[in-house]
C-alpha cells in the first residue's frame, strides 16, 4: 500500500492568480502593504507567506501572529470571491484528472494532499478545478502547520488512522512542482515525484534528486509505474 499525496498549486491545478490575489487583499488590508513582488509564493504554506512578506516589511513576530487570524479569514473571503465571481478561474493541468482517477481507482494506492494551503483554501480551489476534495482520504495542509517539513508526519499519522494500521513514511510518496515538495519529506523517509507543471524546469527538480520527474503527469501508466517503485 502506497499513499499518494498530491501538492495542489502548480500540481494538481492552476487558479489564475487568485491564491495571490486574496492573499494581497489581506494583507494589504491588515498590514498596508502586501510584500516584494519578487516574494515567490510557491513551496510556502499559507501561514508561511504571510510570515515571510510581513518580516521583510519590517513587522515582529509577535505582531505578525496576532494578525495571523485576521489575515487568512479575510483571505478565504477574497479567494471564495476572485472563484465564485469569475475573477480567476482555477482548471486542472494536463493528465491530473486521469492519474487522480487512477490513483482513486487503484487498490494498492490511497489517494491524499500534501499542501501548503489552509485546508478550507484548498477546499475552494480543487472544488473550483472540478476536484472533489472527499476524493481524498487523507490530507495534510498548510493549516496543520507553518513548515512544510512538519506536513508529512501528519499525512503519516492520518493514513496509520484511516488503514488502522501504522504507516511508514517510506510508504508515502509527495507529488510536487517545487524543491520544497521534494525536500519535505526527506525527514520520514517519504519518496518524492516532481512535476514541472509549476515554476520549475525538470531540470531544476532533478537537481534536488527526486524519485522521479515529469514534465506533466499525462503519461498515467509511467506515472503510476513511478508511484509504485518510488
Ligand atoms: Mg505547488
Amino acid at each position: 500500500m502506497r499513499v499518494v499525496l498530491f501538492d495542489i498549486d502548480g500540481t494538481l491545478l492552476l487558479s489564475g492568480g487568485a491564491g495571490r490575489l486574496a492573499m494581497e487583499a489581506a494583507l494589504r488590508q491588515e498590514f498596508g502593504t502586501v510584500g516584494p513582488d519578487s516574494y515567490r509564493y510557491d513551496g510556502k504554506t499559507d501561514r508561511l507567506i504571510v510570515r515571510e512578506t510581513m518580516r521583510l516589511e519590517g513587522f515582529d513576530d509577535r505582531t505578525i501572529d496576532q494578525r495571523m487570524p485576521a489575515v487568512m479569514a479575510l483571505y478565504l473571503e477574497g479567494l471564495r470571491a476572485a472563484l465564485a465571481n469569475g475573477a480567476r478561474r482555477a482548471y486542472t493541468l494536463p493528465g491530473v484528472q486521469a492519474i487522480v482517477d487512477a490513483v482513486d481507482a487503484a487498490d494498492d494506492l490511497v489517494l491524499g494532499l500534501l499542501t501548503g494551503n489552509v485546508v478550507e483554501g484548498a477546499e475552494l480551489k480543487l472544488s473550483a478545478a472540478g476536484l472533489a476534495p472527499r476524493r481524498f482520504r487523507v490530507g495534510a495542509f498548510g493549516s496543520d502547520h507553518e513548515d512544510r517539513p512538519m506536513l508529512p508526519a501528519f499525512a503519516r499519522d492520518r493514513a496509520s488512522a484511516l488503514l488502522g494500521e501504522q504507516v511508514p513514511g517510506e510508504r508515502l510518496v509527495i507529488i510536487g512542482d517545487t524543491p520544497a515538495d521534494v525536500q519535505c519529506g526527506r525527514g520520514v523517509g517519504a519518496r518524492a515525484i516532481a512535476v514541472a507543471t509549476g515554476g520549475f524546469t525538470v531540470e531544476e527538480l532533478n537537481a534536488h534528486a527526486p524519485a522521479a520527474a515529469f514534465r506533466d503527469l499525462t503519461e498515467t501508466e509511467r506515472v503510476l509505474d513511478a508511484i509504485r517503485h518510488a
